[in-house]
């Protein structure tokens, strides 16, 4: 049965130099679109994509990943942004991957442009307040 997933990969330094995506095409035979590509803050290259294929070449294509040392996180979450916590510090909006959180230079607030959260959750973990939370 075919499948259609969004992942997000983290890529440390040491996995730059290997052909780690074409990998996943010839070698386990998964078609992807990127959805997204950018370095991290703390220097990880970070990248969306949505992966299709057969299930049991998405089960080993997703080992492999990890083998690698690739960090993979499935899309799913249900994210909030609590207004009343909310400092606008800023510091979600540099890690954010689709710019669905972003600092309004008008009203110097960050604001949260929910239809472009594609539910990462990397920014969860930034936010000094908490102000970003899961929705469950
Ligand atoms: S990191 Fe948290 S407190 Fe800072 S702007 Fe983002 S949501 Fe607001
Ligand atoms: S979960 Fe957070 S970091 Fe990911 S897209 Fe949504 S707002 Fe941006």
């Amino acid at each position: 049965m075919k499948i259609a997933k969004k992942v997000v990969l983290t890529f440390p330094k040491h996995t730059w130099d290997k052909p780690i995506i074409y990998m996943l095409h010839t070698k386990h035979h998964l078609m992807f679109n990127i959805l997204k590509a950018k370095i991290t803050p703390n220097e990880e290259g970070l990248m969306v994509l949505e992966l299709i294929g057969e299930e049991e070449d998405f089960k080993k294509g997703i080992d492999f990943l990890k083998e690698t040392g690739v960090g993979v996180r499935f899309l799913a979450a249900d994210i909030e942004k609590n207004e009343e916590l909310c400092t606008h510090c800023g510091a979600c909006t540099a890690i954010c991957p689709t710019s669905a959180l972003v600092f309004d230079k008008e009203t110097m607030m960050v604001k949260f442009e929910k239809e472009k959260c594609i539910g990462c959750e990397l920014c969860v973990p930034v936010c000094p307040f908490k102000a970003l939370q899961i929705k469950i």
